[in-house]
């Protein structure tokens, strides 16, 4: 069986092309690492340097703090330690596992289940954690589909019980913008006037750039990681991306996408990223996974339904052979959304 495994390899060189699309280097600091399984970056605007480099260290203690609750590949972690503990005794959570549970869990409520942060059965079913895929049987994606969601959130209490044995979570769908959140309130305290905040794809713009009312940010290229396609203008706010080619296995010369869609147990096919814009990025991380998952037709009614406020950008293969992929935009987002020279023929704006 012919398996690979990828990562972000391509992040760290995109840095430099969405700065360019962003706002024009005057930052006072700006700094990349990696982390969370992905790549980082900060740039601080509108501060001296010591107050900038202060800012920096805060974002980093903060997305350090949420690996150490979140990363359900360490199983030292809060989540970790969750995924192994038995069924049917209460596990109390730390307030920030807690809150973005519960974050997750009306996400999942708000998109008839397309988000779920108890995917991991699956993510391990298709090979994501043990970095070897295989095609699962069908008798095996039922097993792995009839855990999810067996548990109970005592929400007052702050504790999960399982209801069964084999119960996981995997928050790696929420986690980066509930870290993100928590990083732009640590550089609002410190009367930080404008910063941009990108962890794996997920963008939070905080107050303005210097000298200008509205931010402009790179919308990666899912055809082509390492590059952007589109820019998008946007006040104070996230922008979050999901795309397949983030990571996937590779089965038989086929490649997989770590997008799992509930409802059918298998990597959710039809996407090829989606991109929200909404005030908090625990939501646009959340959501932008779900709208991957549900396509432009459901996630119409879902943004219609239960987000009004939030918008949306959905990248879809072309109709037929030879013709651009199709680019869904909600209204309110039309004429702020460009394509980038040269993407013309590749990519139609609908
Ligand atoms: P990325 O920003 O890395 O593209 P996403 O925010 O799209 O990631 O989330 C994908 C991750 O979320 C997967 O790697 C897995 O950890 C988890 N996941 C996979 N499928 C789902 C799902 N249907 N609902 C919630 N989380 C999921
Ligand atoms: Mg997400």
């Amino acid at each position: 069986m012919n398996v690979r495994f990828a990562g972000n390899a391509a992040m760290h060189a995109l840095f430099a092309a969405l700065l360019a699309a962003g706002c024009g280097g005057r930052e006072a600091v700006r700094e990349e690492w990696e982390t969370m399984g992905t790549w980082a970056r900060v740039e601080i605007h509108g501060v001296d340097a010591e107050r900038g480099r202060e800012g920096v260290a805060a974002v980093r203690a903060v997305f350090d703090s949420v690996t150490a609750l979140m990363n359900a590949w360490d199983p030292s972690s809060e989540i970790g330690r969750l995924n192994d503990a038995p069924a049917g005794v209460p596990f109390p959570l730390s307030p920030w596992l807690d809150e973005c549970l519960a974050r997750a869990e009306d996400v999942g409520a708000a998109s008839g289940g397309a988000f779920d942060p108890t995917a991991d059965p699956l993510m391990r079913l298709w090979g994501f954690y043990r970095r070897e895929g295989r095609l699962p049987s069908q008798a095996e994606i039922d097993s792995a589909r009839a855990l999810l969601g067996g548990y109970r959130h005592d929400r007052a209490g702050r504790a999960v019980i399982k209801e069964r044995e084999g119960v996981r979570f995997d928050l790696g769908g929420i986690a980066k913008g509930f870290a993100v959140d928590r990083a732009s309130e640590r550089l609002r305290a410190l009367g930080v006037p404008g910063a941009l905040i990108d962890l794996g794809g997920n963008l939070y713009c905080l107050g303005a750039p210097p000298g200008k009312d509205r931010w402009r940010v790179g919308i990666r290229n899912p055809l082509d990681p390492g590059a952007l396609f589109a820019a998008v203008e946007t006040a104070e706010g996230a922008v979050a991306t999901s795309g397949s080619y983030e990571r996937f296995v590779t089965i038989d010369g086929r490649r997989y996408g770590h997008i799992m869609n509930p409802a059918t147990g298998r990597p959710a096919e039809g996407s090829l990223s989606a991109t929200v814009l909404t005030p908090d990025a625990t939501l646009g991380d959340a959501l932008s996974t779900a709208l991957f998952v549900l396509g432009p037709a459901r996630a119409k009614e879902v943004l219609a339904e239960s987000y009004p406020g939030v918008d949306a950008i959905l990248v879809l293969p072309a109709d037929s052979d030879g013709e651009p992929h199709r680019v869904f935009l909600t209204g309110r987002l039309k004429g702020r959304v460009t394509l980038l020279p040269g993407m013309e023929t590749l990519f139609v704006l609908l």
